[in-house]
């Protein structure tokens, strides 16, 4: 069973930082390459693409080029819906692999569960890739509790994360509390509801009072919470550091009571084939 840190520690789950720079819509080459590059520098060490950016060539550029070395930095992509087949999976993996330019990938998840996904067939050729050891950990992305414990049941490797849209209006209460019970880190994509949260008074006021942004009132929000890591997107320079400043905001009990008590709710990525719909 991995060891999770305490709770509010804000560093690592099971060897995934906590922080981790999201690129997708990053597709500028240089733009990615320099954004992903400006991160490493600034002290992030998890970057998180998907075959479906169409970026992980730049994303690999970005982290040659930093100054810092490939093993520390937690490399994560996704497989996508149409490449779920089994030797889909392990071809488009290892082209993955060659556009990042590295040798393996920290975390492969798969993106959603839709499409070519059929879990036998999937899930085994992750678990071929997982023991060749080009994929460190296994993740998958939008999954229900039902598609969980599918998952859990097949894969030999263990589900190490299901990454989820999760912010202060959308808090996936139940997917926090199933990974909880069953050692499925929580990864929250869209940190920042893209944008939506900026506007709610409720962070505001809690951004006012810790001198701090919304956007680091948001992410900090999330790293309180047990087994939840960020992946925040930005490009901007600005944006990148702002949000790496989330690590040293602690929120106290009122604060995160506030955040908890607003009634606004929204999902910003919702997709027909999403298993919700
Ligand atoms: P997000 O991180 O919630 O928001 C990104 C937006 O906020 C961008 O427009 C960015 O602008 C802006 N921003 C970032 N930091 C800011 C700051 N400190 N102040 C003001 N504005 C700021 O949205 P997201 O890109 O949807 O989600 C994050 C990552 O999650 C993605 O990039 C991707 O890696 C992952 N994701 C995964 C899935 C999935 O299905 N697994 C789905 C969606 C997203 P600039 O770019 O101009 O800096």
């Amino acid at each position: 069973m991995a060891q999770r840190e305490e709770h509010g520690d804000a560093s690592t789950l099971d060897g995934m930082p906590r922080l981790g720079l999201g690129t997708w819509q990053n597709t500028d080459p240089q733009a990615c390459v320099d954004s992903v590059r400006r991160a490493l520098e600034m002290g992030y060490r998890h970057v998180d693409t998907a075959q479906a950016y169409d970026n992980e060539e730049y994303v690999g550029e970005g982290i040659a080029e930093a100054d810092v070395d490939r093993d520390d930095v937690f490399l994560a992509t996704k497989v996508w819906i149409d490449n779920l087949a089994h030797d889909d999976v392990i071809e488009t993996a290892k082209a993955s692999l060659d556009r990042l330019g590295v040798d393996s990938l920290d975390l492969l998840y798969v993106h959603w569960p839709a499409r070519e996904y059929d879990a036998e067939e999937t899930l085994a050729a992750f678990d071929e890739l997982h023991d060749e050891g080009l994929v460190e950990r296994v993740g998958v992305s939008n999954f229900e509790p039902r598609h969980l414990d599918e998952a859990r049941e097949i894969l030999d490797a263990p589900v190490f994360a299901n990454q989820v849209e999760m912010h202060p209006l959308l808090p996936q209460d139940e997917l926090v509390e199933y990974g909880r019970e069953h050692d499925v880190n929580l990864v929250a994509y869209s940190p920042l509801a893209r944008g939506k949260v900026f506007d709610v008074p409720e962070i505001r006021e809690v951004a006012e009072k810790h001198d701090a942004s919304p956007a680091q009132v948001s992410l900090a929000w999330l790293l309180q919470r047990d087994g939840v890591a960020v992946i925040p997107k930005a490009s901007s320079e600005d944006h990148i550091r702002d949000n790496f400043g989330a690590l040293d905001l602690d929120l106290d009990d009122e604060d995160v009571e506030k955040i908890e008590n607003i009634d606004e709710r929204g999902r910003q990525v919702d997709p027909g084939f999403a298993p919700w719909n």
